[in-house]
């Protein structure tokens, strides 16, 4: 596998360099340890995208030379396109983690949108941006697919 797989495939909570939280026995459900726990990673998160971003503006400052030659130049811009696109979806990614950051100070995150009850501490490790239990997420992509087939 490239290098650069490996790289992207790390999870959320080797970026944030956290371990998987242990809850205490009798813990409340997103008390303020677990508030924290989720503050940091989400943080950890946002400032990796942040600096993805900004490395590809930087990148296609530096390479945005003039190709004297049209095959260069074709390649060079559809490299620059993609390039965007991914900005675009980091850019993204970025407001959803602020949106979550918010619902944290909030106090209303972890619980479900749709259906009220804790979206649970494996799965928003997994996906800290999850808004939907398991059960209803499942249910909203029957649906989707339901709606599309
Ligand atoms: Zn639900």
């Amino acid at each position: 596998m490239p290098e650069s797989k490996v790289k992207k495939s790390l999870g959320i909570l080797a970026i944030a360099e956290v371990e998987p939280y242990q809850e205490q026995a009798g813990e409340e459900y997103m008390g303020e340890a677990q508030l924290n726990h989720f503050r940091k990673i989400l943080g950890a998160w946002r400032n990796q995208l942040r600096e993805e971003v900004g490395r590809t503006v930087n990148h296609m400052q530096d390479e945005a030379s003039n190709f004297p030659d049209p095959v260069d130049r074709a390649a060079q811009e559809e490299e620059f396109s993609l390039e965007l696109r991914n900005r675009d979806r980091e850019r993204k990614l970025i407001k959803k983690i602020e949106k979550t950051l918010q619902r944290i100070e909030d106090d209303d995150f972890g619980f479900c949108d749709s259906c009220g009850i804790e979206i649970g501490i494996r799965r928003l490790e997994a996906r800290p941006t999850a808004e939907l239990c398991i059960d209803c997420k499942t249910l909203a992509e029957i649906k989707e697919k339901q709606m599309a087939g």
